[in-house]
């Protein structure tokens, strides 16, 4: 399902270069940068350089290669953080009840300390 997207999201806006911030990785299709408010030492976003709103919407919708691409950088992300060692969280939420903030599609990666249970009780 094509889903429509809000060109004037903030994620969007940092990639066209109109908000700083504070990159870790940039590759063809791709970017990873540090969360504006971290919720661990270690919290970066990844997002496509494409215009996908959510998870599955890039799952159905992007091309293998910014599939290929999206996951490799991710990956080497980790590794550059020194995150293999201790171990790492990647979430990625999506609409309301996955309390989703910015409709582009981002997996945060969370690392750093022990993050406890990943969702709690209601
Ligand atoms: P969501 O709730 O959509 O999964 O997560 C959105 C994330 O984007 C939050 O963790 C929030 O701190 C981060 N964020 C929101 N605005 C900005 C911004 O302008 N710059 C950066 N680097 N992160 C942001």
């Amino acid at each position: 399902m094509q889903k429509p997207y809000d060109a004037q999201n903030i994620f969007a806006r940092i990639l066209r270069g109109e908000i700083p911030n504070k990159n870790v990785l940039e590759t063809d299709h791709s970017l990873v940068f540090h969360d504006i408010n971290p919720a661990a030492p270690v919290h970066v976003l990844a997002i496509p350089k494409g215009a996908y709103v959510d998870f599955s919407d890039f799952a159905a919708n992007a091309s293998a290669a910014e599939i290929v691409d999206f996951h490799r950088a991710c990956a080497s992300v980790c590794d550059m953080l020194g995150l293999e060692a201790g171990g790492y969280r990647c979430i990625t939420n999506a609409g309301a009840d996955g309390m989703q903030e910015v409709p582009h599609y981002h997996l945060h990666i969370i690392g750093g300390r022990a993050l406890g249970r990943l969702v709690d009780p209601a």
